[in-house]
């Protein structure tokens, strides 16, 4: 089939592949220790459910305005005023179709052929290719593990070009769990003041933060507005991934934009997650600092677990629910004596089939060397999961 050069440039998300092969097996009745899943096994929090429920029964069902309903962007606006310090008009707020729709937009806006866009390695998965699609090149910047996975400003200014116009950055981050602290996160937009780039701060995981970081927006620095636009989800905050509900917060010419492009492509977020979202914003956070108990004590459990497996490390996440540990020891060119695979994506793949394990391969996040587990599973499966690995890694090291 004749397809566009533009959808050749991009693959499918391999984090949705490897989920797909996990539920296969699942589907067949097979038992999976499944780390896969970047989303809660929470549920959505009743209170935003009934407000769901009223709005169908209130026949909020019909289009809204393309950006998302007034009292929406008002809401959104207060509540990152009061959670993260920013100082958002609802004119300066656009509701989007989830995180990842916010952020295929903006990029979509700003982001045209020979531009370059600085994203730190290890990085989500959908960034690169998002970028790709609007012609833009990326490229990558580390983050250490000795950083905490934090990526740094002098790191960014050094790749920084005539030819770069946005820098990504995601605090938590996902896969790593970096938290850039405010202070280094105040430098990297200093850099990008100086020359000119938008930063991007991607903070769907902003209220899952460890002990001692806390949750953070660069909007609250004074004088960032004209360098920054903010992505947020209601997916992870308030376990509503599959409600679909992301915003953006950026001036308000760059946010019309967003909004034309949105309104010959999606459309309105849908209706009725929209009176959810609002819900969200306006009612009770109390969940959130359960879930955030839940995490840790989960990141506790599989860190350590992690860390007592042969030929494993791995850092503590400053945030989100993904523990990242490195098993290049195991690879080819590794030192535990025999390679049990060449790299993370085949070493995935015999987790899933001989240990009946689903992790994420680090290639997938530019991180060879490393897997992505995600914790948001229950503390008995976190540790029926590690019992696996822990029997496989040890079996092959007394091979090797
Ligand atoms: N940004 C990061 C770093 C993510 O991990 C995700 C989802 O996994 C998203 C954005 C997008 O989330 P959603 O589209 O569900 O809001």
């Amino acid at each position: 089939m004749h397809l566009t050069e533009r959808i050749n440039r991009i693959q499918i998300s391999p984090t949705s592949a490897v989920i797909a092969e996990a539920e296969k097996l699942k589907a067949r009745g097979v038992d999976i220790a499944d780390f896969g899943p970047g989303e809660p096994d929470f549920p959505t929090p009743d209170h935003i459910k009934k407000a769901a429920i009223r709005a169908i029964e209130q026949n909020y069902t019909k289009y809204t305005a393309t950006g998302g309903i007034m009292p929406l962007r008002e809401a959104i606006c207060e509540w990152h005023k009061r959670e993260l310090g920013s100082h958002y008009e609802p004119k300066e707020c656009v509701v989007n179709v989830g995180g990842k729709h916010s952020i295929f937009n903006v990029v979509s806006v700003l982001v045209q052929q020979g531009d370059e866009v600085i994203i730190p390695a290890p990085y989500w998965v959908s960034y690169p290719d998002i970028v790709k699609y609007a012609g833009g090149t990326p490229v990558y910047v580390e983050s250490r593990p000795e950083d905490e996975f934090s990526v740094t400003a002098a790191v960014i200014e050094k790749a920084i070009t005539p030819r770069t116009r946005l820098v990504i950055l995601s605090s938590p981050n996902n896969p790593t769990g970096g938290v850039i602290p405010p202070d280094e996160y105040e430098r990297i937009l200093a850099a990008c003041k100086k020359h000119n780039v938008w930063l991007m701060g991607d903070e769907c995981y902003s209220h899952f933060t460890y002990d001692p970081h806390k949750p953070f927006s660069i909007a609250s620095h004074a004088g960032s507005k004209a360098h920054v636009v903010i992505i947020g989800s209601m997916s992870k905050t308030f376990a509503m991934t599959g409600w679909r509900i992301g915003y953006t917060l950026a001036p308000e010419a760059l946010v019309q934009a967003t909004v034309k492009l949105q309104s010959q492509s999606t459309s309105n977020p849908t209706s009725i997650a929209q009176h959810a979202a609002l819900e969200a914003m306006r009612g009770p956070m109390d969940t959130v600092p359960v879930m955030l108990a839940e995490y840790a004590k989960r990141r506790k459990r599989i860190v350590e677990g992690l860390r007592a497996i042969p030929g494993v490390t791995c850092e503590w996440p400053g945030g989100a629910f993904y523990a990242f540990p490195n098993v290049a020891a195991h690879l080819a060119n590794g030192n535990s004596g025999q390679a049990l695979a060449k790299d993370t994506g085949e070493l995935a793949r015999m987790l899933l089939d001989q240990a009946r394990v689903a992790v994420v391969p680090g290639d997938a996040f530019g991180a060879p060397g490393y897997l992505r587990l995600s914790y948001a599973t229950s503390i008995e499966r976190i540790d029926e999961g590690l019992r696996r690995l822990d029997r496989f890694f040890s079996r092959a090291e007394a091979a090797a």
